[in-house]
């Protein structure tokens, strides 16, 4: 199906595997991911660039896309690319209606569709989040790529809702340089923990 025929029923589907949640609150969490393709953010250090054409993703159709859990799969992990460019909300709601928990991995770039069971907001330098998810976020995952990044994720923290999840990820790339670094930082601001992609270290996807 070309892009043009994409909708919320219909949505550029760059991949979709069963893992374990490497990252955040969920670690550890055995998920089902579905990478939704399209991303205009331009991280430079994105690990996923591949995401970021939706045209060279598949238009798959909603009733295609709800059948892809399987019976054991508990958590479906929406992330991409950045798929609130896409209306979340029939791939949401069918979701959740088949008994599973949907969390999210956002920008926050675009506007809030869908309906999530979690919410991570990973906000970004090149295109800030838009003001309404700050307090729809459960958990705030900033990548730490430089020094200011720290300063930069406690201006974001500080929108957030005061129960909201604060983690300090490493970039991969820095992970040696910044490591350290992160760890005094911790030590001095306990209210955030260290992020890490623990899937890589395990070589998982
Ligand atoms: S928002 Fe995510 S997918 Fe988009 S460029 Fe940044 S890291 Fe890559």
């Amino acid at each position: 199906m070309p892009l043009a025929a994409a909708n919320s029923r219909a949505l550029p589907l760059m991949e979709a595997f069963r893992t374990v949640q490497g990252e955040g609150a969920h670690t550890g969490r055995p998920s089902f991911f579905m990478r939704i393709g399209g991303c205009d953010v331009g991280c430079h250090w994105c690990d996923v660039k591949e995401s970021w054409d939706a045209s060279k993703h598949p238009v798959t159709p909603l009733d295609e896309l709800l059948s892809l859990p399987s019976a054991i799969d508990r958590t479906v992990v929406i992330t991409g690319g950045e798929p609130l460019m896409w209306d979340m909300g029939p791939l949401t709601e069918g979701l959740r209606a088949r008994g599973l928990k949907v969390h999210l991995e956002t920008s926050g770039a675009y506007p809030v569709t869908g309906t999530w069971d979690w919410i991570c907001l990973s906000p970004k330098k090149t295109k800030a989040p838009l003001p309404e998810w700050y307090a729809l976020a459960n958990e705030l995952k900033v990548i730490v790529y430089n020094d200011h990044d720290l300063a930069w994720a406690e201006e974001h923290a500080a929108c957030c809702a005061p129960g909201v999840e604060r983690f300090l990820q490493l970039e991969w790339s820095r992970r040696a340089i910044q490591l350290p670094k992160i760890i005094a930082y911790l030590e001095q601001h306990p209210e955030w923990r260290l992020g890490l992609q623990s899937h890589k270290y395990i070589g998982m996807p």
